[in-house]
């Protein structure tokens, strides 16, 4: 761990506030405004986005929310290209121009290649998606490109072995439940970019959540040791302890977040050995505690042809696993969410939704058992 180390907090903008739930572009101006502008006063900059967030329409709402209500020098913007969606060069220039117009921006401060894996890499390097996006750093249209990064270390060593002159930063899944993961393996991720010299921007640190709403015992032990804290600063000052890390995100949805975590980041405190115990007695709870780790992201749903609420149902399942007694009311939620999707025992065995999870995660086979659970 790096003590007094240097760490910035940036607002994900994955999970803004919306007027209904089941609406992901039902945006709710009033609250994502005034979270943007306490972030802001809080002495915070960045913000990041994406093309495919929110339904495809999160850009927009960051123009409306942030952009043309604050002066363009006040804020540094983040949105990423889409690698599953552009279908060659000539794609690359058009989504390239609408995020600059869906932002209302004249340049973004990081752009970066969206969820990188062994699914797109060959795509990306024959459409050459590695040098468009450092032509238009030559051009000053971006400051700095990224990559965000959901696959295994052998393939990030290979695309910073031959494009490493290429990307600034890297952005990881770095979180203390996924820190030796087989799935996900954020420590040995992070060690090959900073061998790469590399600055790593973490994204997940609470792991969608699920390293906030704790299991009763491991919550019992972080307040036993520090009553004051919140489980989400526990998470976050893990990831920003790590060493090469510069930014943590954070898709914050409500003040109290924007709060908690602003606070965490002003007087930032590593953590301690003697804190990593505990933290290590804390995974040790979850894991026990959560048969699925679905970090809730939403990607594997776009193509689902059933439109089954994969994250919803792997949500409820794991909140049903940790319950007592014998009323359920997420056999409540799953009978009223499952009016407008899909069911989970609908699932046609396709295959679409596993490409697309970046945790890597057996969806079909965890759909059979929401299936057993709730409409057996
Ligand atoms: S495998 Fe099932 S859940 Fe996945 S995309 Fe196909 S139908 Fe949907
Ligand atoms: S199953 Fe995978 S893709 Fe779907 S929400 Fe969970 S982590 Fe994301």
């Amino acid at each position: 761990m790096a003590e007094n180390k240097r760490v910035e907090l940036g607002f994900g903008c994955m999970r803004m506030p919306t007027l209904k739930p089941d609406d992901p572009t039902s945006f709710d101006y009033e609250k994502i405004e005034a979270l943007f502008d306490e972030f802001l006063s809080q002495g915070f900059t960045y913000f990041d986005t994406a093309y495919t967030y929110h339904g495809y329409h999160a850009e927009e709402a960051v123009r409306h929310a942030l952009v043309e209500r604050h002066p363009r020098q006040s804020f540094r913007l983040a949105t990423k290209l889409p690698l599953r969606d552009f279908k060659d060069s000539e794609d690359l220039e058009r989504i390239f121009q609408e995020q600059l117009d869906s932002c209302g921006v004249e340049y973004f401060d990081s752009y970066l290649l969206h969820n990188m894996g062994t699914n797109v890499y060959e795509k990306c390097r024959k459409y050459g998606v590695f040098e468009f996006a450092a032509g238009k750093k030559a051009q000053g249209k971006i400051r700095s490109v990224g990559m965000s990064f959901h696959d295994m270390p052998e393939l990030l060593e290979e695309i910073l072995s031959q494009y490493g002159d290429k990307l600034d930063f890297i952005q990881l899944q770095i979180n203390y439940m996924d820190w030796e993961q087989p799935n996900v393996q954020s420590r040995r991720c992070l060690e090959i970019a900073r061998s790469y010299g590399k600055p790593v921007t973490v994204m997940e640190p609470c792991k969608g959540g699920t390293l906030v709403n704790l299991p009763e015992e491991a919550e019992k032990l972080l307040k036993e040791t520090e009553p004051d804290s919140s489980n989400a600063s526990w998470a976050m000052r893990f990831a920003g302890s790590q060493e090469g890390v510069t930014m943590v995100l954070s898709g914050m949805n409500s003040m109290e977040q924007v709060l908690d975590n602003t606070a965490t980041f002003k007087n930032f405190r590593p953590v301690t050995q003697e804190e990593m115990g505990i933290i290590d007695k804390v995974t040790g709870i979850i894991e026990k505690n959560t048969p699925i780790p679905c970090t809730a992201c939403g990607y594997c749903t776009h193509g689902c042809p059933k439109d089954i609420a994969i994250p919803q149902y792997f949500a409820l399942y794991n909140s049903i696993s940790r319950t007592t007694g014998s009323f359920s009311s997420q056999a409540v939620y799953y009978r009223n969410t499952a009016l407008n999707h899909g069911k989970a025992s609908d699932c046609i065995n396709c295959g679409q939704c596993e490409k697309a999870c970046p945790q890597h995660l057996p969806i079909r086979e965890y759909l059979k058992q929401v299936a057993a659970k709730f409409e057996g």
